[in-house]
């Protein structure tokens, strides 16, 4: 058996805190349709509220925005039936702002936390990939992708860090509010620099829970790897990791991800991911590396559950060693 390098452990510590990382979250038309179904946790998923607010629009009706977003339409956008004209566009990129506004303010109060920056939206009727996230990235219109990019700028002669937020759309996966659900939460949550399986699992919660989800995501029922690697290590703790040879997008693995997050959630408390996110950011480790090792992960949930997680996640065939915070910031500041 392989032990757990240093890395495993902590994750990929990033070389220079400055360089600019990207974070790249893609998602696909994971959509397969059964129409009616009840959350795990029985529960009706919730309404936005609609905020008041006048968004700034561009006289071409192209370019919007809202106290928290700046929407793009793509010129090309004027080519489908509902957005060729002025108007049309007007009402629409409106009408999306003020959801998105409400959608945000749902988020503050589910995570407990604002975006780290404003979010930028751009929506094409074809999203063109600009980033190489394999062969699966084929031209479509149900596709989404959101990226973070970290860097850093002087704010009164202190380095601080910065990020851009960007969330891409296709025009159908635009206009499905579950992947709106779905990318927004990456917007909140992915700078945290979570392993896939928790980055996927939290947004894939949101989408179901309080996104009008889809239902495809409850068709893993139980909590048993789907597979194990040659480590005998369940395959979904390094999915996207460097040696993974895993899809990138793949329905299974995003149901698998939300599945063992609910468990925690209905064990642990509804609150459970509000209290982690506040803690790690307590911490502030995630600022440190490009993705936190899964032993990390489960030190913060043991914390925000007060339990000792680690059983929990052996039990799953994840390879964890139960940490301490003294392991981890000292090992961080090596
Ligand atoms: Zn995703």
């Amino acid at each position: 058996m392989r032990r757990l390098g240093k890395n495993d452990m902590i994750g990929r510590i990033s070389g220079v805190f400055c360089v600019l990382i990207l974070i790249w979250t893609g998602c696909a038309a994971l959509q397969t349709p059964p129409p009616k179904r009840r959350t795990l946790s029985g529960q009706a998923p919730r309404m936005y509220t609609r905020p008041q607010f006048k968004p700034k629009i561009s006289p071409e009706a192209y370019h919007f925005e809202s106290p928290h977003y700046i929407l793009d339409y793509s010129k090309d956008i004027s080519k489908l039936p509902n957005y060729d004209t002025v108007e049309e566009r007007k009402s629409r990129g409106s009408g999306d702002l003020i959801f998105l506004e409400g959608q945000y303010d749902f988020f503050k109060e589910l995570f407990g936390f604002t975006a780290k920056g404003m979010i930028l939206i751009e929506v094409e009727p074809v999203l063109k990939f600009q980033e190489d996230i394999g062969e699966e990235a084929i031209p479509n219109s149900r596709d989404a992708l959101t990226s973070i990019q970290r860097g850093s700028h002087v704010v009164d002669g202190r380095v601080q860090p910065k990020y851009t937020i960007k969330m891409r759309f296709g025009i159908d996966a635009f206009e499905s509010k579950a992947t709106r659900a779905h990318e927004l939460t990456h917007a909140f949550t992915s700078v945290y620099s979570l392993p896939a399986w928790m980055d996927e699992g939290i947004a894939v919660l949101v989408e179901e829970e309080y996104g009008g989800g889809r239902g495809w995501a409850q068709q893993k029922t139980d909590l048993k790897p789907i597979k194990v690697d040659e480590d005998g290590r369940n395959i979904l703790q390094t999915w996207r990791g460097d040696n993974s040879e895993l899809p990138f997008r793949s329905v299974e693995l995003y149901a698998y991800s939300y599945r063992i997050l609910k468990e925690l959630q209905l064990r642990y408390g509804m609150d459970l991911l509000k209290r982690f996110f506040s803690i790690l950011e307590q911490d502030g480790v995630y600022r440190r590396v490009q993705t936190l090792g899964t032993s990390v992960v489960v030190y913060y949930l043991s914390q925000a559950a007060q339990r000792d997680l680690v059983p929990f996640f052996e039990g799953l065939s994840f390879k964890v060693r139960k940490l301490s915070r003294d392991d981890i910031l000292g090992i961080l500041a090596d």
